[in-house]
């Protein structure tokens, strides 16, 4: 049984190798882009950028693998392009309404604070970590921390909470996914790398969260 003519055939082969070409170009603009801006420290044509790198996100990081070149130089990309594109409506909004969202990975293994189903963990400040500097200091300034859990817990608080704005902290990957949900949800964010990523015994530089958190226009 024939399905398709060599004419529809030969149009089809056409129509993969124009989608192959375009790709092939976009990947390698694309790249080129992240190189020229990781040397100058200058973030161009950001919407351009972060559209194609939603798009094809899976494909750049199997490349940059293949390449042996950190993946995550996407995501460290992604998200200073993020937190350049929305600084100006974040700093409008006062820190009070802001929260900061921290990850449990930087307790300390003998953390003492209780897990509420709506509060997430609820540090005790017992200094075994970075977040019980950070909660004195958020509750210092009026913004609302947050430990989450994981899971579904950052929608769900920024669902409840409806704060104007947040300051996320997390591992690149983690970053990039935050900041684009927050972004679909409406609330301008900022987000800070952890300076030491894994899975338990995180740190992430004090300074820099509360820099972010303190943010005005
Ligand atoms: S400072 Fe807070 S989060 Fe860190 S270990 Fe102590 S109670 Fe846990």
């Amino acid at each position: 049984m024939v399905f398709f003519g060599d004419s529809m055939l030969e149009t089809l082969g056409r129509v993969v190798v124009f989608l192959l070409v375009v790709l092939v170009v976009l990947l390698a603009s694309l790249l080129s882009l992240f190189f020229v801006m990781l040397r100058t420290k200058r973030i161009l044509f950001p919407n351009f950028v972060l559209f194609i790198v939603s798009l094809l996100y899976e494909i750049l990081c199997r490349l940059l693998s293949f390449f042996r070149v950190d993946p995550t130089l996407i995501d460290r990309v992604s998200v200073e392009m993020r937190n350049a594109l929305n600084y100006t409506e974040f700093a409008a909004t006062d820190p009070r309404e802001r929260i900061l969202l921290l990850p449990q990975c930087i307790r300390s293994i003998d953390c003492p604070a209780r897990l509420d189903s709506l509060e997430g963990i609820c540090c005790v400040e017992c200094r075994g970590c970075a977040i019980g500097e950070l909660s004195a200091r958020s509750r210092e300034i009026g913004i609302r921390m947050y430990i989450s859990p994981g899971g579904t817990f950052t929608e769900r608080i920024l669902t409840r909470s409806k704060p104007k704005a947040v300051v996320g902290v997390s591992c690149y990957p983690n970053l990039y996914e935050g900041l684009l949900k927050a972004k679909l949800m409406g609330v301008p964010a900022q987000g800070v790398p952890l300076s030491a990523a894994g899975c338990v015994k995180t740190t992430v530089d004090c300074e820099e969260v509360m820099n972010k958190c303190k943010i005005r226009s």
